[in-house]
């Protein structure tokens, strides 16, 4: 939920690594998170000196991360799911939509392209840190984050957890236990399988 009324017509993204902070200019990069993984070191060039587009690794958060609180705002509310911590990942930013389609504060009211299932957020952050959207993924536990990773043009992996426990995964992607079990297929190569996507 937005706190500030001072619009914001992006994303905002935050703990990112790459100096490029310039508040007000959306969607916003913000310093690293105390507590968070050292920064990368900036966008590999080519030898062409364009930068070198990398895949990623898309994480959900409430049910996926953490478990479900609604409007969560409390760290003593926050929970990591079981396995979450382990496997020495990183997080490189943390991007989130202050948009609400039913809002009051001006600038955040209203449709936005990246609340999910929109592909905004995706977008924000490949342009930000130099991202290929194609050969990343997406792992969260609803249906608007396949629809999100599926319209940006990513491959969506659904989790089976938090709310989403017992459920079946929506058309488009396949589904995983845990965390563990969807990052374990990311690195085994993994890809959806069928035609491949527009
Ligand atoms: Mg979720
Ligand atoms: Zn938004």
């Amino acid at each position: 939920m937005p706190n500030t009324p001072t619009a914001s017509a992006g994303p905002i993204l935050r703990g990112t690594p790459l100096g490029l902070d310039r508040p007000g200019d959306p969607p916003i990069l913000r310093g690293t998170p105390p507590g968070f993984p050292g920064p990368l070191r900036g966008v590999p060039r080519t030898p062409g000196d364009r930068p070198v587009r990398r895949p990623a690794v898309f994480l959900d958060r409430d049910g996926t991360l953490v478990e479900e609180v609604p409007y969560l705002h409390d760290p003593a509310e926050l929970a990591l799911l079981p396995g979450v911590g382990a496997g020495g990942a990183r997080l490189d930013a943390v991007v989130y939509c202050p948009h609400h389609p039913d809002g009051t504060v001006a600038g955040y009211a209203g449709a936005c392209r990246c609340r999910k299932p929109g592909p905004g957020m995706l977008e924000a952050a490949a342009e930000r840190l130099g991202l290929d959207l194609r050969a990343s993924f997406l792992i969260g536990n609803h249906p608007s984050d396949v629809g999100a990773a599926l319209a940006a043009g990513a491959t969506p992996l659904f989790v089976t957890t938090g709310r989403a426990a017992g459920r079946r995964p929506p058309v488009g992607a396949a589904a995983f236990p845990s965390l563990a079990a969807a990052a374990a297929a990311v690195l085994q190569g993994w890809r959806e399988p069928g035609p491949p996507r527009p």
